[in-house]
Parts: C-alpha cells; sequence; structure tokens
C-alpha cells in the first residue's frame, strides 16, 4: 500500500509566555520529532493517556494549527508549505470529525444548512449538484430526508454524530481525523457509530486517523495501532501484533488496564503508577522511565529511538534493541 502521509520529524513546541512582562519562559513539548505514515485506505488508531499529543499531532497534520517544525506530505506534498489558496483544496481532501457532536453542529442551522455550508464555502453553488449530493449523503449515514428541515437540538447524541460525519465527507475527502469521535457519547450508540464510520471507509475508500484512549474501540476499528506517550510515537506495528505481541512496557500497561483486551492473549501484568509527567518538564533520558517497572540506569540519561524490531513493527525502548 502506497502512503497517504508521511509525516517527518514534527514538533509543537507551544510557547508559555509570562503573563506581566510577555516572556517566553519555557516550552510546552506537545510532540517531538514525531515520524509517521499512513498508508491509503488503512485506519490507523493513535493511543496514549489524556496530554500524549494525539490531538495535537491530529490538528498538525491537518494544518489547522501550524507546527513548531518538521514536514507533512500528503500524496507527496509538503502541507506545510502550502499557500493559502492551495490550503483551501487540501482541506477539500482531508477533514475532521469533532469528538463533541453537541457541539459541533451550530444550533441555529437547519441541518439542511449545515451540510451545504461546506459547498458554500469551496464555491460551489449549483443548487441541483448539492441537493442531490446532500440527498446522498442522508441515505449513506442512515437517516431520512426530514432530517434537514430540522435543527440539531431535535437529535440524539449518537443522530448528531451521524449528522457531523456527513458533514465531515459530503465533499469526498481522501482522508479524516476522527478525534474521540466516540468518547461523548453512550455506549450503547458507540457501536452503531464505529460501524458507520467502517462502512464509510469501505465505500468512499476513506484513509482514517482515528484518536482514542479506549483501547477497545481502537482494536475493533484499526487496521495498525499506534502508541504515543509525552509527545513520543513508543510503538506502532499491525494490530494483532500489538495486542498479542507488543514489545514496549508502556504499550503493556496500556493494555493490562483493559481486561477485556488484556484476558485474550498472555501477557505480563505491568500496572501503570503515576500520572503522565508534564510535558512542559519531561524527564531526561527515555520519557517513560519516571514510570517503567525495567528500567535501567541508560534509560535515565540516554534517549532510545523509534526502531524497526521486525517488519513493520517499530519500538523505542532499549530492552527490545538488547534483544535484537
Ligand atoms: Fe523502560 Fe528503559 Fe524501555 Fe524506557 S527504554 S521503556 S525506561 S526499559
Amino acid at each position: 500500500m502506497n502512503n497517504l502521509f508521511e509525516i517527518k520529524k514534527l514538533n509543537m513546541h507551544y510557547p508559555v509566555v509570562d503573563g506581566l512582562i510577555g516572556n517566553i519562559k519555557g516550552y510546552v513539548y506537545a510532540l517531538n520529532n514525531v515520524d509517521l505514515d499512513i498508508k491509503e485506505n488503512e485506519i490507523l488508531g493513535l493511543v496514549g493517556e489524556s496530554g500524549s499529543g494525539k490531538s495535537t499531532l491530529g490538528n498538525c497534520i491537518l494544518k489547522l494549527i501550524t507546527p513548531t517544525s518538521g514536514e507533512v506530505y500528503f500524496n507527496n506534498e509538503d502541507i506545510l508549505l502550502k499557500s493559502k489558496k492551495e490550503l483551501k483544496e487540501f482541506r477539500k481532501k482531508a477533514q475532521l470529525i469533532f469528538q463533541n457532536p453537541y457541539m459541533s453542529l451550530d444550533p441555529r442551522m437547519k441541518i439542511y444548512e449545515i451540510l451545504k455550508e461546506p459547498f458554500i464555502v469551496n464555491g460551489i453553488k449549483d443548487k441541483k449538484v448539492i441537493d442531490e449530493k446532500i440527498k446522498k449523503i442522508v441515505e449513506l449515514i442512515g437517516m431520512q430526508e426530514e432530517i434537514l428541515q430540522r435543527y440539531p437540538h431535535e437529535f440524539s447524541g449518537g443522530q448528531r454524530q451521524r449528522i457531523a460525519i456527513a458533514r465531515a465527507i459530503i465533499l469526498n475527502p481522501q482522508f479524516v481525523v476522527a478525534d474521540e469521535p466516540v468518547s461523548a457519547l453512550d455506549v450503547s450508540i458507540q457501536a452503531q457509530i464505529v460501524n458507520l464510520l467502517l462502512d464509510l471507509k469501505k465505500h468512499l475508500n476513506l484513509t482514517m486517523l482515528f484518536i482514542s484512549h479506549d483501547l477497545s474501540v481502537v482494536k475493533y476499528i484499526s487496521d495498525r495501532i499506534a502508541v504515543m506517550y509525552l509527545g513520543e510515537i513508543v510503538e506502532i506495528c499491525a494490530k494483532e501484533e500489538l495486542f498479542c505481541n507488543h514489545k514496549h512496557p508502556y504499550t503493556e500497561a496500556l493494555l493490562n488496564a483493559v481486561p477485556i483486551v488484556s484476558n485474550e492473549c498472555k501477557t505480563k501484568k505491568i500496572i501503570l503508577s503515576g500520572d503522565l509527567p508534564s510535558p512542559q518538564n519531561p524527564p531526561k533520558g527515555c520519557k517513560f522511565h519516571t514510570r517503567c517497572p525495567y528500567v535501567m540506569p541508560k534509560c535515565k540519561i540516554e534517549h532510545p529511538e523509534l526502531k524497526e524490531t521486525t517488519s513493520g513493527h517499530c519500538v523505542r525502548c532499549f530492552l527490545v534493541e538488547n534483544n535484537t
């Protein structure tokens, strides 16, 4: 499979400004030298604790925020170098599904207006073309045409998320970032939305970055999974490999926190202790060393690289390097 995205040495360091004087007194190191490929037509799951940098990565690769440095190639073109006009074209092809369907739909607009808006923003005015497309998309998300004359508050959370997904895909994007798209929904509704995303991927040949802290959801939907810790990718591989042959202690600890997932394969039982260190003052050496039960003296001084251990399975840990 070809790569749709190639992300190279991506950094996002937010300055922390002194309130009174306005001097920069430090940085929040949200992303640190992230290298990542997203293959055409795959769903790449991105997991990690809250504050690990997952959403920042999603926002940077859509250029909704401008990273401090790095390269983000989409179809072999660096989107960070694109002009305003070129970015508008890119945004037709790469969209975002928000976490909270209660916040992402304008309560003053009827659903028809909400779904029409992306066409107007992109200069498409032909009413016949717009109406036909809206009709098709409403069918695709499993809803009836009569919703078009209603307002967002008339719908449940799951229905609103269907409408938000419809708006994100109405211009036929190649790529979607789904940022915790089911975490604000009832558990009973989550499976319906995840199945809808899988159907859409199949019908529209979508490529997706699926961000979630919920490993059981990620396991269900993803082809490959990347694990993030304090702004770095620490492990990435195929889904099956991650659940039964993971190699990074942090991945192990995350899996152990989800009994349904961890019971399926015989794994070592690491319990994650303590909180995620501050990204403003990350630990030196291996960023996980303050919580790792296997920490060695070297881990506190040297920073491990992300290395391929077997084909397509990359890990950032000295333990693995010692065993290969
Ligand atoms: Fe643990 Fe050391 Fe591996 Fe980091 S490099 S995960 S501290 S064993």
